[in-house]
């Protein structure tokens, strides 16, 4: 019987599994790839205090590293499923089960999809979710970046370092994005905006996308244009698909919580991207996260 089992080891469940463990407990964490999260997918973080700037795989692992001194047992699994026993919960992955006093939810948020025609059939073939990951493969190519949002902004400068050109689409006439990302943007020389339109399909010659259709949604003129690679950030979507049955979530899917990340069930904690909460961020995973990792011992200790 674990004291808790944290689901996740982005930015938040690596700083809950640091108090947690730090507070003695018996503490499993269960990821289902490299530790880090989404952090993995952004080479800038200029917002993380401590770094004038570092890169997103490169704070993963200073996260990581003082896990090493204490006895967190990290886990390789997918999370299906979290049931609750009252005073314990289970945890079932997809060939096995874990049993603890307390489970922690840190399990994020993933890409939203655009939902375009065109955009499944050739995604890995030019439609990317990740500059950090494929910018490189679109070396002096003309690119498209979906999304008007602090991700899309950020991406599309760090595109500019291997594109001939990168192409922002937005359905507004105002970007979302923070200030300091859209000065950056618009001072970019490589960087133009299509404003108040939308991606209507992606098109290619079935091996790679070649063209995109576009559709200004205030005149409904639709055109075409030629990129080599689309970049989507239109979003992001909770993942909670493992909880859906504990009636923890609001109507969109994100976990409600109280300000010690307590949801609707005892013993079970949220934290990170994954909660309904204004700013999602490097720094709010870890501020929640350090608030669940002393929340539990506290809610084992009262359980004696
Ligand atoms: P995540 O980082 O999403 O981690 C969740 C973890 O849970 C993942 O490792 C996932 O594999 C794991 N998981 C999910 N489901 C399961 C399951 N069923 N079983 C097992 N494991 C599971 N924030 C900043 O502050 N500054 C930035 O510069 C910045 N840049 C960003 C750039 C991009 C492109 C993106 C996408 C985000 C950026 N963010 C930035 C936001 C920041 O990365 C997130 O707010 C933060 O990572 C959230 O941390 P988290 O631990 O809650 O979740
Ligand atoms: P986001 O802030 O939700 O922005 C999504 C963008 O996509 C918005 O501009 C939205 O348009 C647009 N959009 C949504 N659905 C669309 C559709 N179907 N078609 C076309 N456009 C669509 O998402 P994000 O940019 O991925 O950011 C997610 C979180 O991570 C945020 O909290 C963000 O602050 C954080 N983040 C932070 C940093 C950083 O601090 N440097 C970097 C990246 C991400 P509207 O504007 O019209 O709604």
């Amino acid at each position: 019987m674990y004291d808790t089992i944290i689901i996740g080891s982005g930015p938040a469940g690596m700083t809950a599994a640091l108090y947690a463990a730090r507070s003695n407990l018996k503490v499993g964490m269960i990821e289902q790839g490299a530790p880090g999260g989404q952090m993995n997918n952004t080479s800038e973080i200029e917002n993380y205090p401590g770094y004038d700037h570092i890169s997103g795989p490169e704070l993963s692992m200073k996260m990581f590293e003082p896990l090493e001194k204490f006895e967190v047992e990290h886990i390789y699994g997918i999370v299906q499923k979290v049931e609750d026993f009252g005073s314990y919960k289970r945890i079932f992955t997809e060939d096995s089960s874990f049993d603890a006093k307390t489970v922690i939810l840190a399990t994020g948020a993933k890409y939203r999809l655009l939902n375009a025609p065109g955009e499944e059939t050739y995604t890995s073939r030019g439609v990317s979710y990740c500059a950090v990951c494929d910018g490189a493969f679109f070396r002096d190519q003309d690119l498209l970046v979906v999304g008007g949002g602090d991700s899309a902004v950020e991406e599309a400068i760090y595109l500019t370092q291997f594109a001939k050109s990168v192409t922002i689409v937005h359905r507004r006439d105002q970007l979302r994005a923070q200030k300091i990302l859209q000065d950056r943007a618009f001072a970019n020389e490589k960087i133009s905006f299509i404003w108040d339109s939308v991606v209507e399909e992606i098109q290619g010659d079935n091996i790679k996308v070649s063209k995109v259709l576009i559709k200004n949604v205030k005149t409904e003129e639709v055109t075409s244009h030629d990129f080599g690679g689309v970049f989507i950030y239109v979003g992001m979507l909770p993942v909670t698909a493992m909880v859906s049955e504990l009636d923890i979530c609001d109507n969109e899917g994100w976990v409600v919580t109280d300000d010690q990340m307590k949801t609707a069930v005892p013993g079970i904690f949220a934290i990170g991207d994954v909660r309904q909460k204004n700013l999602r961020q490097i720094t709010t995973a870890v501020g929640d996260g350090a608030i669940a990792g002393q929340g539990v011992y506290h809610y084992i200790e009262n359980m004696k």
